[in-house]
């Protein structure tokens, strides 16, 4: 169960996760990880970081090693415009 929260840019491009940049739900952990070759957030659950061993890949376009950063919406900028995100206030979500 986590309390997911909104991060937005202005740009538009929004993120739904936990201040630290991951969170677990029923399915498992979770870990976000920006890839630079899409330019977009993505999550790997810890499942199959341990398959990757280590060596987180993209699930959207298959970017490994260095197109894959660690990333949270406080230290982590906007992967379209590097920007800040903004948390949206009081859009939280509850998912399990
Ligand atoms: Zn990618
Ligand atoms: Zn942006």
């Amino acid at each position: 169960m986590a309390t997911l929260r909104i991060y937005r840019c202005e740009c538009g491009y929004e993120v739904q996760t936990e201040p630290t940049g991951h969170y677990g739900l029923f399915a498992g952990e979770f870990y976000n990880f920006r890839c630079a070759k899409c330019k977009e957030i993505v999550s790997i659950s810890a499942d199959d970081l341990a398959e990757q061993r280590y060596l987180p890949t993209c699930p959207e376009c298959g970017a490994m090693n260095e197109e894959i950063h660690n990333w949270n919406p406080i230290e982590g900028r906007c992967p379209k415009c590097g920007k800040e995100m903004k948390e949206v206030p009081g859009m939280v979500i509850m998912a399990d």
